[in-house]
């Protein structure tokens, strides 16, 4: 062989090589990259730490639940024993809606140890049968609402105030009277007057239509009590005065905090002339999904 031909076969040989090592190369690394894809992430972290065959006790109560934490990120896993007995009772009902009650507090009974409320001097404060003020809880910077829209000496805290006089002159140019006639009261001022109902009406009518002392959301100073000036308060649902709140009290921040349809989460029978400042953003969401403030703190604010 004349020495280009040796070389032409020493190139075709070297060449040769190159291409089996580039196969090789190729082919280890399909194969490694299908096992990647096929293994299950499962499967992937028993490779890092054995996975014991029997289930934790937590992992079957959430599998009872059908793993709904995975789906509703308002589950709470310290209620995790309270959702799975709620659910044995209430069988009909669905696992989303097992964790809102119970979120809600529905498995415990009105005023049973009822848990001190968080959110203090925000527009978010929850106060119902289930959570409570102390006794020396004053709102900061509760102002008096012009007299031209409530009886004297109506207070509500500052910014719920500039809400409710916006929202009322807002109804004055439709001729319309909105007026407050009940706004921030005190414990003290609770305990005398729940005492009265309780007189007159007896503990369980009472507890119905009033708060107990603590438990009132007058207390926060961001419910308002609103008539036409005319008609009784509690005639307030006939009056167009209550059509337009109906229309437009979420355009300023406020929503009926006890609806007719809500009575089983709010704890309260229906109030057409009750009102509370959310603000704006939170009473939209409310109007427009229709839920009670009890709903939407269950599932949106982290307590
Ligand atoms: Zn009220």
């Amino acid at each position: 062989m004349s020495t280009v031909k040796k070389k032409k076969v020493k190139i075709k040989k070297k060449n040769f090589t190159i291409f089996l090592l580039c196969l090789t190369l190729i082919v280890f690394g399909i194969t490694k990259g299908l096992i990647k894809l096929t293994t299950s992430p499962v499967e992937k972290d028993k490779e890092i730490k054995p996975v014991s065959k029997t289930k934790s006790d937590k992992e079957k109560k959430l599998d009872k639940l059908n793993n709904i934490q995975k789906k509703v990120e308002y589950f709470n896993f310290n209620y995790l024993d309270r959702y799975i007995a709620y659910k044995e009772k209430h069988k009909d009902l669905s696992d989303e809606q097992i964790i809102k009650n119970i979120n809600m507090n529905l498995d415990k009974k009105h005023y049973e140890n009822p848990t001190l409320t968080k959110n203090l001097n925000t527009e978010t404060i929850l106060v119902n049968k289930y959570y409570n003020l102390e006794k020396t809880y004053v709102p900061k910077n509760l102002e008096p609402i012009s007299s031209t829209y409530a009886l004297a000496n109506m207070k509500l805290v500052n910014y719920a105030k500039e809400a409710f006089e916006s929202l009322a002159q807002a109804a004055k140019k439709e001729n319309l009277n909105i007026v407050a006639m009940s706004t921030y009261r005190s414990y003290d001022y609770q305990v005398d007057l729940y005492n009265r109902y309780v007189k007159e009406d007896g503990k369980n009518a009472a507890d119905t239509y009033s708060g107990r002392p603590g438990h009132s959301e007058h207390q926060t100073g961001l419910a308002v009590d609103v008539f036409n000036n005319k008609e009784t308060y509690t005639n307030f649902e006939k009056t167009k005065e209550f059509t337009w709140m109906q229309n437009h009290a979420h355009e300023y921040g406020f929503i009926l905090r006890f609806p007719k349809d809500k009575v089983n989460e709010t704890g309260y029978e229906y109030e057409s002339w009750h009102y509370r400042y959310v603000g704006k953003k939170i009473a939209k969401y409310i109007k427009e999904n229709n839920i009670s403030f009890e709903e939407y703190y269950a599932t949106k604010i982290k307590s």
